[in-house]
């Protein structure tokens, strides 16, 4: 079967074991792979490092209650969080670094520092 290069589409030839048509080829494609993981990287970094910031805001003593509506307004993002924590009653806190969070009723929710 005749391979395609995957950075440009070229046929490919010479030994069976060739991926790219070139060099330059297998470099742009390597390079941009490492960005696109890069930018992944980087931007979990960003929505994590501003979830701390909004619990650490809204949580300077340790142990209060929030709203949903008000975690939203501030623009936390429940998808990113570092940790889950179960407790043996199956109550799960969701950590982010060492601030926590713990769904309540009604769209409450307790936060929680863990020292
Ligand atoms: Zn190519």
């Amino acid at each position: 079967m005749q391979k395609q290069c995957p950075e440009c589409g070229e046929k490919i030839v010479g030994r069976i074991d060739k991926k790219f048509c070139s060099d330059a080829c297998r470099n742009s494609f390597n390079n941009r792979i490492n960005k696109d993981s890069k930018n992944l990287i980087r931007n979990t970094n960003n929505r994590l490092r501003k979830n701390y910031r909004i619990l650490e805001d809204l949580n300077p003593d340790k142990k209060t209650k929030t709203s949903r509506a008000k975690l939203i307004e501030k623009g936390f993002d429940f998808n990113y969080f570092t940790s889950i924590y179960t407790t043996k009653a199956a109550t799960v806190y969701y950590f982010v670094y060492n601030q926590g969070y713990l769904p309540l009723e009604g769209d409450y929710y307790a936060l929680v520092k863990r020292e």
